[in-house]
């Protein structure tokens, strides 16, 4: 049996280990667009506030480490850019060279994860808004943190990406203002605990704007001010953005022949989470 498998961290990585485990001979190739596989992105916010203080401490395996421990070939900066379901094909591109091949399969397994979103606000593409999805990302912003010593931040969404960079901004001694347009943070709680949180931020002299939003970014030359659709302004160092749909697959990736298993959030997620498996017996879906 032969497995390709799109993505290589929390999803991919674990389904190749399982899939290792349960089947001695099958053939398992691992795409993953980065450069790192299985790493730990929920401590990537903790990396940046310095708890975890060793970057190696963020990668669960290496590419050698997998390949030695699960002998699963993994193909790093190699992205997959089409599924043809009818000849049961991959074509992957090497982003290191432009050069495209094909690949069979078997089974197919898709883990592409999701992406940050960056609103179509005035202003956004400054460098001093940063998303936070991987280690590259995280490098950046350590990288900023480091070198420019910011003393006030932003941070935009108080879901829970967003609460772990106020407090990891906070525990470096980082005034930080978190704007929320819902009435609470994290959405998901019931307003009574999440009224907990409110309590617990302000109790840290973290800043909390609920019921507002950003209407536009400007770059100063000492930071961004952020400009709320309220008429507040807050100048700050730095902004983080932290305002991602959790776990979308990306739309725009991976287009499919077949427009049935075309990878749409539609088509995707509500058959993947109940069967994680698509009409076709072939692909599965994980996140
Ligand atoms: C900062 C942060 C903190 C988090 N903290 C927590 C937490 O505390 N608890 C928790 O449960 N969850 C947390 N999460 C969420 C968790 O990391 C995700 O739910 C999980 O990583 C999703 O796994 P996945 O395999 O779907 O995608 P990912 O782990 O994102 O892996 C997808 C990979 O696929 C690759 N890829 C995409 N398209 C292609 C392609 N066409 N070809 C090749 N490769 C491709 C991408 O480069 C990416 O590396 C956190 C996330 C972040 C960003």
């Amino acid at each position: 049996m032969k497995y390709l498998i799109i993505g290589g961290v929390a999803g991919g990585a674990t389904v190749a280990a399982r899939l290792r485990r349960m089947d001695e001979k099958a053939e398992i190739i691992l795409f993953e667009r980065g450069k790192y596989v299985s790493y730990a992105n929920c401590g990537l916010p903790y990396y940046i506030g310095d708890t975890i203080n060793d970057r190696n401490k963020l990668f669960v395996q290496t590419v050698k480490g997998f390949t030695d421990r699960f002998r699963i070939d993994i193909r790093t900066e190699q992205e997959v850019t089409r599924i043809l379901p009818e000849s049961k094909q991959v074509e992957v591109k090497k982003l290191g060279t432009g050069e495209t091949y094909t690949e069979t399969y078997d089974k197919l397994v898709l883990s592409p994860g999701a992406e940050p979103l960056r609103p179509r606000i005035e202003g956004i593409e400054s460098k001093k808004i940063f998303t936070l999805r991987n280690v590259p990302d995280t490098d950046t912003i350590k990288n900023y943190v480091n070198t420019e010593k910011p003393r006030t931040a932003v941070v935009v969404g108080g879901g829970f990406i967003g609460l772990e960079m106020a407090e990891n901004l906070h525990e470096l001694g980082v005034h930080v203002t978190v704007v929320e347009m819902a009435n609470q943070v994290m959405a998901p709680l019931d307003y009574s605990m999440a009224a907990i949180v409110h309590q617990q931020l302000i109790g840290k002299q973290v800043g909390l704007m609920l019921e507002d939003g950003v209407s536009r970014f400007e770059e100063t030359s000492r930071g961004v001010t952020v400009h709320l659709k309220s008429g507040k302004q807050i100048p700050a160092a730095m902004v983080s953005l932290s305002v991602r749909k959790p776990d979308w697959p990306r739309k725009r990736d991976l287009r499919s022949e077949h427009s049935a298993v075309s990878l749409s959030m539609n088509i995707c997620r509500p058959r993947t989470r109940i069967f994680m498996r698509w009409e076709m017996p072939w692909k599965y879906a994980t996140s």
